[in-house]
């Protein structure tokens, strides 16, 4: 994991939000509405704070422990939504902080899911829309299956594409996301990071998961 990030100024968080919000306005279909997810696993707690100052409402972390002790350390602050590796034993640690758990891609967490779920609990799906080798996420030929087998509504798909320097490269695999969304009527898109969140608004993105180009200097 990357190093922690201290000492956030808030100043800087406006201009980097300033600054894709107006990248997001350009790119985004007419009428198209793009939430923003602050991906905070590189936040130590305290600097949450900064966030929040800078209009930040929506969070997104990857490790069920930190999400809990995020979310009880800012209570009724921030929506949260879960972005990491789902570990079933975890799921039910989870549920009551978060509005979406969005990496749901194992039986073994559909079982968890099975146990431990409210009525009002919605996850978005996580596809493997590359095909990529020891990635987390569903087989796009499994999916529809998968969306059967689920015990909880299910309200949308999440993608993380390869790794690339080239934001063009993560189109095919966006649109590819949104076809299956359409397939399955599925309203919410969680597609695009600092790398390419650009093309992914283009291809229809409902939400973009954003660390490094919010917290970072540009
Ligand atoms: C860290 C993370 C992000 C944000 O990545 P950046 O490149 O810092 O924008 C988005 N989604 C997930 C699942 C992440 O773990």
């Amino acid at each position: 994991m990357a190093e922690l990030i201290r000492g956030l100024r808030p100043q800087q968080v406006e201009a980097n939000l300033e600054h894709v919000r107006k990248e997001i306005a350009a790119a985004a279909p007419a009428g198209g509405h793009v939430e923003i997810l602050a991906a905070v696993k590189y936040l130590p707690c305290e600097e949450l704070e900064v966030l929040a100052q800078a209009g930040v409402t929506l969070l997104g972390e990857n490790r069920a422990q930190d999400l809990v002790a995020k979310a009880q350390a800012y209570p009724g602050r921030f929506t949260w939504d879960f972005i990491g590796h789902l570990q079933s034993r975890k799921v039910a640690a989870v549920l009551p902080h978060v509005r979406y758990i969005q990496t749901v891609a194992s039986e073994s967490a559909l079982a968890a899911l099975a146990r431990g779920a409210e009525p009002s609990t919605q996850v978005l799906v996580q596809v493997n829309v590359a095909g990529e080798l020891g990635k987390s996420g569903v087989a796009p030929e499994e999916l529809t299956g998968f969306i059967e087998r689920c015990p909880v509504r299910v309200v949308g798909l999440m993608t993380m594409p390869p790794l690339t320097s080239h934001p063009e490269e993560s189109r095919r695999h966006f649109a590819a996301l949104r076809t299956l969304a359409e397939r399955h009527s599925l309203r919410e898109l969680s597609m695009g990071t600092s790398q390419d969140y650009v093309v992914a608004v283009q291809e229809g993105a409902t939400m973009v998961r954003l660390g490094t180009s919010l917290l970072v200097a540009s």
